[in-house]
């Protein structure tokens, strides 16, 4: 089978990264009898440098032609001072939107090998993690009515939170679907006791779960749930909240597992279509330098295995060859404790690759 995919490489270690994902990705095809066939497209920095835009539209009509997108990440020094609107972090945003990317899916695993990476201690996370969080994304007070008005305390300014039902229904099937190839059970994050667009959330949410009756669903208070993820992150199966809070907790999920360079993440659109990139940024400090950890990206090739293509066996290759290289002892020098092997970018992927 032939699978067609944009490739943005961005900027920073943007490059580095996506050419060790997209070796791995060749390898699983020779191994599996699939072709993926690629095409580089610009979007970030690299895109402002060579078109004057972050986004050309080329990029756009290329990713819209394909089954899948790869990003590795964009934005630098370089580009920092120019305004808001033309920063290359704008491209994610005009992305997302052209591409109806609604669904952002961040698990957050710890590789039992890398345990003492996190911030917590051993005893919570004894037995390992494995939590996914499902953010809505297209919606919400980052995309609802904004504006200024003079008020009695003087000049004051507003962003509206709104979501509708067939928003919330959306979000909350992923979820579920989610949750049904998991360990079945649904926690969805809200302020229902203060928000009336949470109140709406729930009542959504709780009717989306009839048709899951094998999926247990629970309601968390937003603040509750920052607490919980540190306190007892393992109670945790699939979260699904709005796009404020799923910014706020996906962060503070991938956080416990104390290793950004190797966390990978999913935008989803209706049907199987899919953006998949690292959840860490471009990272100017160590660009260029044979040091970025490729993992991210690679695992990322994964869940765009999995999610957009549906080929499972594929996909736990890649898992496979992950832990088997860090049992092995390989480790990016953003994992190195002192002990085993410390390798640079290009040979962590040439490693995986081989493991495949
Ligand atoms: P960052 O994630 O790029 O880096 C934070 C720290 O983590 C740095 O010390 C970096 O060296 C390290 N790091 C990140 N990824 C790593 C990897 N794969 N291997 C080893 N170490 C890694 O965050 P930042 O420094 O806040 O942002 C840098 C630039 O990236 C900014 O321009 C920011 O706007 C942009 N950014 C882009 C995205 C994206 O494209 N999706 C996301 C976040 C930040």
């Amino acid at each position: 089978m032939n699978y067609n995919i944009a490739v943005i490489p961005g900027d920073g270690i943007g490059p580095d990264i996506v050419e060790q994902a997209v070796k791995v990705m060749r390898k699983v095809g020779d191994k599996f009898g699939h072709t993926f066939t690629t095409k580089t497209v610009l979007a970030g920095g690299a895109a402002i440098d060579a078109t004057g835009g972050c986004l050309p539209q080329e990029t756009i009509d290329v990713c819209k032609a394909s089954d899948a997108v790869l990003l590795g990440a964009v934005g630098g020094p370089k580009w920092d001072n120019l305004p808001g609107g033309e920063r290359p972090e704008r491209a994610l945003l005009g992305i997302r939107k052209e591409l109806g990317l609604f669904a952002n899916i961040r698990p957050a695993v710890i590789f039992e090998e890398l345990a003492d990476a996190s911030p917590l201690k051993a005893e919570i996370l004894s037995g390992g993690l494995d939590i996914v969080v499902v953010r809505e994304l297209t919606g919400g007070i980052y995309f609802g009515e904004r504006g200024t008005k003079e008020t009695d305390m003087g000049p004051a300014a507003y962003d509206v939170e709104m979501y509708s039902e067939g928003e919330v229904r959306r979000i909350a099937k992923v979820a579920f679907d989610m949750a049904m190839k998991r360990n079945k059970k649904v926690t969805s994050v809200d302020k229902a006791n203060v928000l009336d667009s949470s109140r709406l959330w729930r009542r959504v949410v709780e009717e989306v779960a009839k048709d899951y009756p094998e999926v247990t669903l629970n309601h968390m208070y937003v603040d509750n749930a920052a607490m919980q993820l540190v306190r007892n992150p393992r109670q945790f199966d699939v979260i699904v909240t709005s796009n404020i809070f799923g910014d706020i907790l996906s962060d503070e999920a991938s956080q416990i597992t104390g290793s950004i360079g190797m966390l990978p993440s999913a935008s989803l659109a209706e049907g199987n279509f899919g953006m998949y990139e690292p959840i860490h940024g471009s990272a100017p400090d160590i660009a260029g330098q044979d040091k970025a950890n490729p993992t991210a990206t690679i695992l990322s090739i994964g869940m765009m295995l999995r999610y957009t293509f549906g080929l499972g066996a594929e996909a736990d290759a890649i898992d496979a060859a992950v832990k088997a290289v860090l049992a092995k002892g390989y480790r990016t020098p953003d994992l190195y404790t002192g002990e085993g092997t410390l390798v640079g970018t290009a040979e962590m992927g040439r490693l995986i690759a081989e493991e495949i």
